[in-house]
């Protein structure tokens, strides 16, 4: 339960999530956005490279209504594809495309950052189509105008794996940027896509922070200087990041929330700790819901967050920057 206010400002708030994993989720259980059975089964690639494992789904059209949240990021990770990345990449949007025009609720593919206060004026949801893992891509510069007209609007340089972009934070004497993750990065600014750094190595982020024009997003990540996982930012990332015009929005995995007892209390702790090294300005949330564990129980969760950072202390002009008002100035500079 949360207190009135809590309640009155999050119903009003803008509130906009940035990295799920719920449409590959959705396809491998074989359900649809709405939580019912899917509508016809045709999953040509997704569902070959892993198996439903049978836990709750947290995101999904009618559970993000109900929590408030107004807009998602769905991300595409074509991390498990193997050599058909690109074909997995567009199975997954194209499931979410035909999901989202037979769903019950009207759901606005995000074009414009316009879209997304449009949609929330108007009772809609709101979807901002993205890839995780530029492999999806698959060495291509021109797909990158493909997925743009598709709608994607934002693209994960890597995952925690090596890339034909950048290593991620996980591989073993990783590199920066190779050739083409910088052409990558110089053709994404040109369309307006949003460059996302979370999962690349440290070299990688600063390198992508130089080379890119517009100001970048972690999508889901946290601060390392509580959490010393490699998927988390230092302070001197966080730093750049907010000096950059970037957002970092802190993702409720627990394992880069607290490597021994995270807590919904710790999260709010990182939200806490990215505010004062990024600033009020530059801080959002991420969830990870459908694949970042069950530290937070879905969507569902999300008023509960609200309270707690009003608990904290926060103005409430504040939270709702957190909730969604710096995702949408982010949006807005970048996607138009
Ligand atoms: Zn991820």
């Amino acid at each position: 339960m949360v207190s009135e206010q809590a309640a009155a400002l999050h119903e009003s708030a803008l509130v906009i999530d940035s990295h799920n994993d719920s449409i590959v989720i959705h396809m491998r259980a074989g359900l649809n956005l709405d939580g019912g059975p899917v509508r016809e089964q045709g999953a040509a690639i997704v569902t070959r490279f892993s198996r439903y494992n049978g836990a709750p789904i947290q995101l999904d059209f009618p559970k993000m209504r109900a929590a408030g949240v107004n807009a998602a990021f769905f991300a595409v990770d074509v991390t498990l594809a193997k050599g058909t990345h690109l074909q997995y990449a567009l199975d997954g949007l194209g499931f979410f495309l035909r999901e989202a025009a037979h769903s019950s609720e009207e759901i606005v593919i995000v074009r414009r950052a316009a879209d997304i206060t449009r949609a929330h004026e108007e009772g809609k949801l709101a979807a901002v189509l993205a890839i995780e893992n530029s492999d999806g891509l698959d060495q291509s510069i021109y797909t990158l105008s493909a997925f743009y007209e598709i709608g994607v609007r934002a693209l994960t340089v890597t995952h925690s794996t090596r890339s034909w972009a950048a290593d991620g934070c996980e591989v073993e004497n990783g590199g920066g940027l190779t050739a083409f993750g910088k052409r990558m990065i110089a053709e994404m600014n040109r369309l307006g896509m949003l460059v996302d750094v979370s999962h690349l190595n440290d070299r990688g982020f600063w390198e992508t922070l130089e080379h890119s024009t517009m100001p970048v997003m972690a999508t889901h990540s946290c601060c390392r200087a509580l959490c010393g996982h490699p998927r988390n930012l230092t302070d001197d990332q966080l730093k750049a990041l907010g000096a950059a015009g970037g957002v970092v929005a802190l993702t409720f995995v627990p394992e880069f929330i607290d490597d021994a007892a995270p807590t919904i209390d710790g999260l709010i702790d990182h939200i806490e700790h990215a505010i004062e090294k990024a600033g009020i300005d530059h801080v959002a949330l991420g969830s990870d819901f459908d694949g970042g564990g069950t530290l937070v129980e879905g969507a569902m969760t999300y008023p509960q967050i609200t309270e707690l950072l009003l608990q904290r202390g926060l103005a409430e002009d504040d939270v709702r920057k957190i909730l969604g008002t710096n995702h949408l100035r982010i949006l807005s500079e970048v996607i138009g």
